[in-house]
């Protein structure tokens, strides 16, 4: 008998709010300034400097907890986790181990059998990043820097509970928290910045038992994709370890993108956790949490819902816009110049986010704003423009700020609907391509798309195909 084994997966995951200070002291939080030129006594730590809780980082991280779901706990409180490490030379890490923000929450994902799954989440905790490490060669030296403009910067970690079964429900946690946090306001939670950071914890027991075994822990996962492969390498390896008689470890890995394997890393000393001193214990009133949970906005699957309701889009569609907050805002200020919303959608969607993202710009701050967008929409609802002639317009509206009236008219865009001028390019069709005009007048409907497209092509792109497709179907 083959024995079948399924996985217990937990996630940590650090998100770097987007504070303009840092968590306990009044230095910009921009980590990517200048080495060492965003500190002071109280950020690097020098003994003696009293640390100050920034009420900006509190409400950022209140508002993330109260956005899944999680309860804010009306007492807690700092703690000093001990580790002695290069990038935290003050011996400990200001950290909430024993009485997190909050607890609770969840979130809902979509799993690969379609099953929807609420994935628990345990606490979510404030803490100080560390200093970043930068290591050089000074001629044949190695030597080793401290930045420590990200020393005391505020992150917030959530831990969930072992709920995740496969890489895939992992991934889509993530991307659902993401979201999530963007829709708050929190964070922009770039992986690939390293304003979001994820942890795997790992197991795997026979199926159908309850029980859980050693776990792995898988570090250094910049992407959510890593994160997925990564859990995907640690599951084969400890089936193919218990199946071999081996016992699993409780250690850390490390994941390497490059050869898609994870391996053992040196474990750092963790010390004990004891309570903060200075720090004074963070106290909620039910009137500030209920104040905070005012402010919390529509959330994603609020917002999806309601596009099913209010526009008539399927649930993927709805899913699919509201998966980004700039992207719903935007398809929202369409729909408000009375443009159709499948027709909003599908121009956002297939036209104009491809061409933002292309230029690397953002669709909140790109120079096509919705207006713009929209009056071109419009030109294409009322037949004046076809739809290539309109995926021509955005490239150019992307280069100056002309409207696209402009653009159609100086650009010589315009859609040719006129009759007569369309009978004399059809003319010419019909009797350059008598093989097709017997295919169609002998039942071929392929053989009709085709001369369309001469009449089209003749035209340069301009014609209106539906007065084409009329004036041919009468001719035949
Ligand atoms: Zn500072």
């Amino acid at each position: 008998m083959i024995m079948e084994f399924e996985a217990v997966i937990g996630l940590e995951i650090h998100v770097e709010l987007n504070c303009a200070t840092k968590l306990f002291c009044d230095c910009p939080n921009n980590p990517g300034d200048e080495p060492n030129a965003n500190t002071c006594p109280t950020c690097l730590w020098f003994p003696g400097a009293v640390p100050r809780l920034s009420e900006e980082a509190l409400k950022k991280a209140a508002l993330l907890c109260l956005g899944f779901g999680a309860e804010l706990q009306p007492v807690s409180a700092f703690d000093q986790k001990v580790y002695y490490y290069p990038d935290l030379p003050k011996g400990y890490q200001l950290s909430q181990a024993h009485l997190p923000l909050s607890r609770g929450g969840g979130i809902e994902i979509t799993n690969e059998e379609g099953v929807t799954r609420r994935l628990r989440i345990h606490h979510i905790h404030m803490e100080e990043d560390v200093a970043k490490l930068v290591h050089e060669m000074e001629g044949r030296t190695p030597i080793s820097l401290v930045d420590f403009n990200r020393a005391g910067a505020p992150l917030v970690e959530i831990v969930t509970e072992p709920d995740f079964r496969t890489p895939f429900e992992a991934m889509e946690f993530l991307k659902a928290l993401r979201t999530q946090v963007r829709y708050v306001g929190s964070s922009e939670c770039s992986m690939e910045n390293g304003t979001m950071r994820a942890d795997a914890n790992i197991s795997i027991r026979p199926k159908g038992t309850t029980e859980l075994n050693t776990k792995v822990e898988v570090k250094n996962m910049n992407s959510i994709k890593h994160v997925g492969d990564a859990i995907a390498y640690e599951i084969k390896r400890q089936t193919e370890s218990v199946m071999a008689g081996e016992a699993v470890t409780l250690h850390t890995r490390l994941w390497d993108p490059d050869k898609k394997i994870t391996s053992p890393m040196r474990a750092k000393f963790e010390g004990p956790c004891v309570p903060d001193p200075v720090v004074p214990v963070i106290e909620l009133s039910s009137e500030w949490i209920d104040e905070m949970r005012s402010r919390l906005p529509e959330m994603p699957s609020e917002r999806a819902e309601r596009f099913v309701k209010q526009y008539g889009l399927t649930g993927d569609e709805a899913v699919y816009l509201s998966s980004d907050p700039a992207t719903a805002r935007y398809f929202e200020e369409l729909t408000k110049q009375a443009i159709q919303p499948r027709t909003a959608m599908h121009w956002l969607i297939t036209q104009l986010i491809p061409a933002v993202r292309e230029r690397g710009q953002e669709l909140d701050n790109s120079n096509v704003t919705p207006e713009r967008f929209g009056a071109l929409l419009k030109m294409l609802g009322r037949d004046e423009i076809n739809a290539n002639a309109a995926r021509e317009v955005v490239i150019y509206m992307f280069d100056g700020n002309e409207s696209p009236e402009e653009i159609v008219k100086s650009r010589g865009f315009v859609q040719v609907s006129d009759e007569a001028a369309l009978e004399s390019l059809i003319d010419q069709v019909l009797s350059e391509e008598p093989a097709a005009v017997q295919d169609v007048r002998s039942g071929l409907e392929k053989a009709k798309g085709f001369l369309v497209g001469q009449v089209m092509k003749l035209s340069k792109g301009k014609a209106n195909p539906k007065v084409v497709k009329e004036l041919l179907e009468k001719r035949l």
